[in-house]
């Protein structure tokens, strides 16, 4: 029996009952655009008669993305603006990212990078592009850290993987090295020996970043796969996009983080939706996002609290974006919020 394959048409997402024949039409039109891919793994999460599924409304095309605001932009983060040579992205002083391929096991339709992953996208990195961008980092003794991102590093075999790590354990100023990915969540039974060898033969410090926005994502065989990796001896950080109408409450928010905490991994960044094309119907405001997060605080362990963070449209990197939990008050004083919003005075430092 030929194993599962995931779904990358409107109309097998209508032979899977992800899409009503009626709706078929209009998605297609979306798929001639943005690239549809969803995994066994993820599809089976999914519940048809659910019309507002947290997890269909990740991953099934929806018309709504035709609609682009003035305001949106095909490269929301600034990458290319920073992108000494094809491949790398050199936005920080002391890292960089490696885009060694634009293609991932599923598509996310919110995709920060939607312009750039998928068929239709900007593909693997050719081996003299490969060469190009590891002399870059070779001639930067100032990289500390290597992220793979892309695209979703994980889809590579373990032998491509493999020749990326080994040529960076040959680098001595790299000391870390970063994989984000949502491959444990989608695709858990990949995360098996070889790939768990490919992505430590760097022998340097080995992180991975998991993308995942709701608790249900995180089933009993992704547990198990991030258990496989973090067993390894891999340290696991967590990221999430905050969205309307997949994780903007509460409970979901809470129950994510715990999820992660529960699974070895620490919850790291909560990023605010980025203004990607065709993408405004999962904003929420920066101002609903800071009463999500700073709800969070005193409802569940600090160990679970992720920073919410705004990549800052052009490429100007991150920026924190929480509410300020503290604030000038009068005579020299300062003015602290505790968990349930109650204020209370703290003195100034005795030479303020
Ligand atoms: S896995 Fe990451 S890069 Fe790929 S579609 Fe989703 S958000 Fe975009």
């Amino acid at each position: 029996m030929n194993a599962p394959r995931p779904i990358r048409t409107p109309r097998e997402l209508a032979e899977a009952g992800l899409l009503t024949p009626e709706q078929v039409g209009s998605v297609e039109r979306v798929a001639e655009r943005y690239a549809v891919a969803i995994t066994p793994a993820m599809a089976d999460l999914i519940d048809p008669s659910n019309p507002n599924d947290p997890i269909a409304r990740q991953f099934v095309p929806d018309p709504a993305e035709l609609v682009v605001t003035a305001e949106e932009r095909s490269d929301p983060i600034g990458d290319l603006a920073h992108s000494p040579v094809e491949g790398i992205v050199h936005r920080y002083p002391d890292r960089v990212l490696l885009k060694a391929v634009h293609v991932c096991p599923v598509y996310c339709r919110f995709c920060f990078r939607r312009e750039m992953v998928g068929p239709q996208g900007l593909g693997t990195l050719s081996p003299e592009a490969m060469d190009r961008a590891f002399a870059y980092i070779e001639s930067h003794p100032e990289i500390w850290e290597v992220i793979l991102t892309g695209g979703d590093p994980l889809v590579l075999s373990p032998r491509r993987l493999a020749e990326i790590t080994e040529r960076l354990a040959r680098i001595y100023h790299v000391k870390v090295v970063r994989f984000h990915t949502r491959v444990p969540v989608v695709e858990p039974d990949k995360i098996g020996e070889d790939l768990i060898g490919a992505l430590k033969a760097s022998r340097k410090t080995t992180y991975v970043a998991l993308h995942a926005n709701h608790p249900r994502e995180l089933t009993d065989d992704a547990r198990a796969a991030c258990g496989r990796l973090v067993d390894a001896g891999i340290v696991m950080i967590s990221q999430s996009v905050l969205l309307k109408g997949v994780n903007d409450d509460p409970d979901t928010l809470a129950s994510l983080m715990r999820a992660f905490v529960e699974t070895r991994i620490k919850p790291y960044y909560l990023h605010h939706p980025d203004l990607a094309p065709g993408t405004s119907h999962f904003r929420l405001s920066v101002a609903e996002g800071q009463a999500l997060v700073a709800g969070l605080r005193g409802r569940i362990s600090g160990l679970c609290q992720p920073a919410y963070i705004l990549d800052i449209p052009g490429g100007y990197g991150k920026a924190a974006i929480g509410a300020a939990a503290i604030t000038q008050g009068r005579d020299g004083c300062y003015m602290v919020s505790d968990f349930h919003g109650q204020q209370h005075a703290y003195p100034p430092a005795p030479k303020e």
